[in-house]
């Protein structure tokens, strides 16, 4: 299986990463500077991983990527930013949700959009959107706005896709990692491999696998 997984110098990202290179896998091991993503790619010493330069915000890289990669059977869409714990919803900062979304919703869209080719020509082709319970509607707070609204969205998206890809054999399913401890997370969360493995267990779908779904750790979550 040949696999690509944004925002992968740290965190769950890389961690994924370092599963997948684990078990034979071939990854494209992206990170928004190729400082980044090299540095990360050579502490896992897989035999098989490939560092690439992949700002999900930037046009320019993920036309770069769409070009410059052949084969590709995963898209793990990880990175995400603006965990905006300090603002409620009716005093947010619009400028913070926009950058939030630029990131965490139009990133995994354009970059999925631009590697349909690779993966309709996939034999098992998956994508995982990496969400968060954060954007579940059933327990909806008033808090991190910018990062929640982004995820309900990128969970939209994630059922949009998959009704449209469905008839390709394309599973589109988002997940949430839990609370895990990242620089995002924050001391006190899981370990950040169980939050990998919650993500690699949508990456690794049977063909008969669910799509347009929401889980973690392999059972549904509540949109
Ligand atoms: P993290 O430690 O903050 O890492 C985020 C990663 O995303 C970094 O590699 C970062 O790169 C990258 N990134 C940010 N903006 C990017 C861009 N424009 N292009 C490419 N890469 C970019 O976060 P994490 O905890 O590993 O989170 C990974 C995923 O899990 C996210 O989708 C997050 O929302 C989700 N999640 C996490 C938790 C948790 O408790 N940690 C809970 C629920 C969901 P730089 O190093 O360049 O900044």
């Amino acid at each position: 299986m040949i696999a690509l997984v944004t925002g992968a110098n740290r965190g769950i990202g890389r961690e994924a990463a370092r599963l997948l290179a684990a078990g034979g896998h071939t990854v494209y091991l992206t990170a928004r500077s190729a400082e980044a993503a090299t540095g990360a790619a050579d502490a896992l010493a897989g035999p098989d991983v490939r560092p690439l330069r992949l700002d999900v915000t930037d046009e320019g890289d993920i036309a770069a990527a769409a070009r410059d990669i052949g084969a590709l059977d995963v898209l793990i869409n990880n990175a995400a930013i603006n965990y905006d714990t300090w603002q409620r919803a009716t005093s947010a900062d619009l400028d913070v949700v926009r950058e939030a979304a630029e990131t965490n919703l139009y990133g995994p869209w354009r970059l999925t959009r631009a590697l349909l080719p690779q993966l309709r020509a996939s034999a098992h082709p998956r994508v995982v959107n990496v969400s968060s319970e954060a954007a579940s509607l059933t327990s909806m707070g008033g808090g991190t706005p910018a990062y929640a609204t982004s995820k309900v969205a990128l969970n939209a998206l994630t059922r949009m896709f998959a009704a449209e890809l469905r008839s390709d054999g394309i599973l589109v399913n988002a997940v949430c990692p839990g609370w895990v401890a990242t620089d995002m997370g924050g001391p006190g969360g899981r370990p950040v491999e169980e939050g990998a493995r919650s993500v690699l267990w949508a990456a690794t779908l049977p063909d008969d696998g669910p799509t347009g779904g929401f889980f973690r750790d392999g059972r549904p979550l509540p949109w």
